[in-house]
């Protein structure tokens, strides 16, 4: 039977956890902290939990769950006690830079991406069938060996996911104009609002702010470090999308001035139509 580590038992690590639990894998998890140890035990999201990493010692995959920035150096630190031919894979929101560095550390390492999520963190929040129908997208690259791309898609159809391929380029890119990019403009949005300098004017809005804002400005209040992540580790890809849509705001205000409403009319129509290839 395969056996699965989780390090980092977080929202996403825990999640996972619970759901190979629950198809009778044996899954071991490691945390810093052992009080997260016992709690991951008591929510069946491992069956054994360690704060040491010589618990890896005869697994087959290592799911590596940590905050993106700890990633490579986790991998790094986790390389002694594996035997060669244990995959490794992590669950970062962001490809290029982690998987050049831990394909580099370790022959048998893929990216991965499970795109579900919630806006908790830590253990208490992980949840049962977190990803289930969600996307989960696998980056491996040229000299990655096919048969642990084989055999990490076998775990994630068990999480009952939609399985992708991507470079991690092109995984990067398109987050960016998903996920990345929404961020940054909710955030704009609010920021937008906030220079209102008419103390009433913005009492006011505050109060008849409903559904739409609710909507559109949700993305830009959450965790401030998840936002600046997105940035620091995609940023390029993320500052491409930003000129695009400061092009397209740009003629949006261009088309207002002129007052041509046919052509705003236009790009609303295009809009409401291609809105539904996205969502
Ligand atoms: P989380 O709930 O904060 O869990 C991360 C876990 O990593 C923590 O529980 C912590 O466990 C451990 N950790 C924190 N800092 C660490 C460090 N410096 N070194 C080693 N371990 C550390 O975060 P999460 O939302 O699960 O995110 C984990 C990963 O999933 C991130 O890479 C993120 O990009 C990716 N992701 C997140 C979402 C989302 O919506 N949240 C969606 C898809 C992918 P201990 O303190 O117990 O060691």
């Amino acid at each position: 039977m395969t056996k699965i580590a989780i390090i980092g038992l977080g929202l996403i690590g825990g999640s996972l956890g619970i759901d190979l639990c629950a198809k009778g894998l044996e899954v071991v998890g490691v945390s810093r902290n052992p009080e997260t140890c016992r709690r991951a035990r008591e929510h069946k999201a491992v069956t054994q939990a360690s704060v040491e990493l010589d618990i890896l010692t005869d697994v087959d995959i290592v799911f590596i769950c940590t905050p993106l920035g700890a990633i490579s150096l986790t991998c790094q630190k986790l390389i002694p006690y594996l035997q060669p031919h244990t995959v490794v894979t992590d669950v970062g929101s962001v490809k290029t830079p982690i998987v050049r560095e831990c394909s580099e550390l370790w022959t048998n390492f893929i990216g991965g991406h499970p795109m579900a999520g919630t806006a908790e963190q830590g253990i208490e929040a992980a949840q049962k069938g977190l990803f289930v129908n969600a996307p989960y997208v696998l980056t491996p690259i040229a000299s990655t060996p096919p048969e642990i791309t084989e055999k990490l898609s076998g775990i994630v159809q068990l999480l009952d996911s939609k399985l992708y391929f991507s470079s991690p380029e092109n995984h990067d890119q398109a987050v960016a104009w998903i996920s990345h990019l929404p961020v940054m403009i909710s955030a704009s949005l609010i920021q937008a609002c906030m220079s209102e300098t008419e103390t009433d004017i913005l009492n006011l809005a505050q109060q008849l702010a409903s559904s739409g804002f609710r909507d559109t400005s949700r993305v830009g209040g959450g965790n401030p470090e998840l936002g600046v992540m997105m940035a620091c580790y995609n940023q390029e890809a993320l500052a491409r999308s930003l000129l695009a849509y400061r092009e397209s705001l740009d003629t949006i205000i261009e088309t207002i001035n002129r007052q041509d409403w046919q052509a705003l009319n236009q790009i609303f129509e295009t809009t409401q139509v291609t809105r539904n290839f996205f969502c």
